[in-house]
């Protein structure tokens, strides 16, 4: 390992995301901070006057960064997204306006299966210019690690094309990305009413092809009534399982289904949606450890009433996470700020809930909640610094930026 000189970040606020325990020394805010960043991790936090001298001196002024007002937090972290994906559906949202129901469009092969078919016919090259532009909409609002999902290929040529997309925005931004391997999103056309066929060709072919290039770190599934029922997800869980992936799942979006419960019990990572989710289901991802995922921007754009059960998610303590679940039919919405308050305003989070819900849990959603989504020693140092009085305005306004600064990895993330 190469040791490179520090960099010493002095924040007049600190939101460190850290998740309050019994343990001691958990601190969520702190004044006057300093944090001590080498080879692109924390290895000191506190306040600036504790400071060790010695450290002080180690430090060129060129590694040094003073923000004397507003507040530093960790990067933040999109846990759900279909950023991969040709065309939009701009149409079907006219459709829906006039008053044609989700479940119907998706039944007269739009929705999914149109976005499908744009996918398949767009170049790999296609596909990254117009990810990457909604990449760097999520970026500027300092999302620095995202979650993306295949899921509009449905084949094993299109899954793989855009899942190899999903890497090279890895590479291109720096940006840390997680790839999902959501073949079992939707039936294709050419599987109609095979749906059991279709699930032996994503665990026989797509998931072991994917997973053999290293394309793949999780594997989901879309478990619902116009998706698929929980026999048919409990297969491709099994494949993941085989091939050492962890899974997660689309559940109880638009009915119970019970998916949630059988997602604990292959210990997934989350389950997201939730809306129709029951006592039992909260009950199960308690055991499992499992990420209850909310996706207000798709609550929002089918204008469901069914609110996620956010009591009883409170009550078993289960960690919840924002996500955008950016897609061209659900949730066209490429800003986790408006997550931000959406969370707080639809479903009533409380605003510490929604910062932890897109820093610390989003990246437990992810596997990731030994490196990344805080700001404590041991961890990346991803910063995001934002021109707020009080870090209770991220939640507050929609609809504004205040994010002035990005740093990855301790370095400043260029434009
Ligand atoms: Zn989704």
């Amino acid at each position: 390992m190469t040791t490179s000189t520090p960099t010493i970040f002095y924040a007049a606020n600190v939101f460190t995301s850290q998740t309050r325990t019994s343990q001691k020394n958990v601190q969520q805010t702190i004044k006057n901070a300093a944090i001590v960043v080498e080879n692109g991790m924390i290895t000191w936090l506190g306040i600036e006057s504790d400071l060790p001298e010695q450290m002080k001196n180690e430090c060129k002024t060129e590694n040094e960064y003073r923000f004397t007002t507003g507040w530093l937090t960790t990067g933040l972290i999109d846990c759900h997204t279909h950023l991969i994906y040709g065309g939009n559906r701009s149409g079907e949202f006219k459709q829906r306006l006039e008053g044609v129901a989700y479940k119907e469009i998706a039944r007269q092969g739009g929705g999914i299966l149109s976005t499908v078919k744009a996918t398949r016919q767009e170049t790999e090259d296609e596909l990254f210019d117009s990810a990457l532009k909604r990449l760097h909409q999520l970026r500027s609002e300092g999302v620095t690690c995202l979650e993306i999902k295949s899921g509009y290929g449905l084949e094993l040529d299109a899954e793989i094309k855009m899942l190899k997309v999903a890497r090279k925005l890895a590479v291109y931004t720096g940006l840390d990305i997680k790839t999902t391997c959501l073949a079992a999103h939707a039936v294709p056309e050419e599987y109609k009413d095979r749906a059991d066929d279709y699930i032996d060709y994503v665990c026989d072919q797509i998931l072991p092809e994917a997973s053999q290039q290293n394309l793949v770190d999780a594997v989901d599934g879309f478990c619902e009534n116009i998706g698929f029922n929980t026999k048919q997800i409990s297969r491709v869980f099994d494949k993941a399982m085989e091939l050492g992936l962890p899974v997660k799942l689309h559940a109880e979006q638009l009915s119970n289904q019970h998916g949630a419960s059988l997602a604990a019990k292959y210990s997934a990572l989350s389950v997201d949606h939730l809306e129709y989710l029951d006592e039992d289901g909260v009950s199960a991802l308690k055991v499992s450890g499992t990420v209850a995922v909310l996706l207000p921007g798709a609550f929002y754009t089918l204008r469901e009433t069914q609110k996620p059960p956010i009591e009883q998610l409170r009550k078993y303590q289960v960690p919840i996470a924002i996500a955008t679940d950016s897609n061209p039919g659900s949730s066209p919405c490429n800003s986790l700020l408006l997550m931000l308050n959406m969370a707080c305003t639809l479903f009533q989070l409380t605003v510490d809930e929604a910062l932890m819900a897109v820093t610390t849990n989003a990246a437990k959603a992810l596997g990731l909640e030994a490196t990344h989504g805080q700001i404590q020693v041991g961890m990346n140092a991803d910063f995001v610094h934002w021109d707020v009085k009080e870090v209770d305005e991220l939640c507050y306004y929609f609809g504004t930026n205040p994010c002035t600064k990005i740093f990855k990895n301790g370095e400043p993330l260029k434009e």
